[in-house]
């Protein structure tokens, strides 16, 4: 499953939390900064009883913090050790990476930042802060409807923007990574999206990191 450079046209698209990031890192922040609590939430999510999108809705209404409080707190994540280099990659020999995520954008975009990867398209919710309340914006509202950004729903509006049809890659962790699979054409799956796929019988490989993925990818990845 060697990409020989130039052999393949390929579009990659990665999944931001505990993808990119080393955990999931938009669970981790709304968890901390919600006055109540969102143990009531997960249970309501875990059992189908609401959608992503109304549960990140409802996640951020329980905020009472600033931007820079949670930017601050959100500064103690990394990102994939070997991400930086995989992007370098990609861009030398292909078209590059597109980021889809179901979180917010104003903490993806600053941890890409702080790895001088502030120029790869992030495509998710935006967040919308008025002092310490938190309101969200769902600008890609095409999908499933679950979904608050449903990357099934981007990887074709892409595809199509871009009179593509090549390969399509996605590396991905979990549950917001399952709309994509119907559109992708090589998996890279790790986490809960790996057992789904093997609980599931789905092609996918699995990956502990991106150098792992760079391997499979890139026949002169060191
Ligand atoms: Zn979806």
């Amino acid at each position: 499953m060697s990409f020989s450079s130039g052999v393949e046209d390929y579009l990659i698209f990665c999944d931001f939390d505990g993808t990119i990031a080393e955990v999931d890192v938009g669970y981790r922040m709304l968890s901390e900064f919600s006055v109540t609590g969102n143990e009531d939430l997960e249970e309501l999510w875990n059992t189908r009883k609401i959608g992503a999108r109304e549960c990140l809705k409802l996640e951020a209404e329980r905020i009472n913090s600033t931007r820079e409080d949670m930017l601050a707190y959100v500064d103690q994540f990394a990102l994939d050790k070997t991400f930086a280099k995989f992007v370098e990659f990609a861009e030398k020999q292909g078209r590059g990476i597109t980021v889809l995520s179901d979180g917010l954008d104003f903490y993806i975009e600053h941890l890409l930042g702080k790895y001088g990867l502030e120029h790869l398209p992030v495509h998710t919710n935006h967040a919308i802060f008025n002092g310490t309340k938190l309101t969200v914006e769902f600008p890609y509202d095409k999908g499933c409807g679950i979904c608050g950004s449903c990357k099934a729903a981007r990887i074709r509006d892409i595809k199509s923007q871009e009179n593509f049809d090549g390969t399509v890659v996605f590396v991905g962790n979990g549950y917001s990574d399952i709309c994509a699979i119907a559109e992708t054409d090589l998996l890279f799956a790790t986490g809960d999206l790996q057992k789904y796929c093997v609980a599931e019988n789905i092609t996918h490989t699995a990956f502990k990191s991106f150098a792992d993925i760079g391997k499979a990818m890139f026949a002169d990845w060191k």
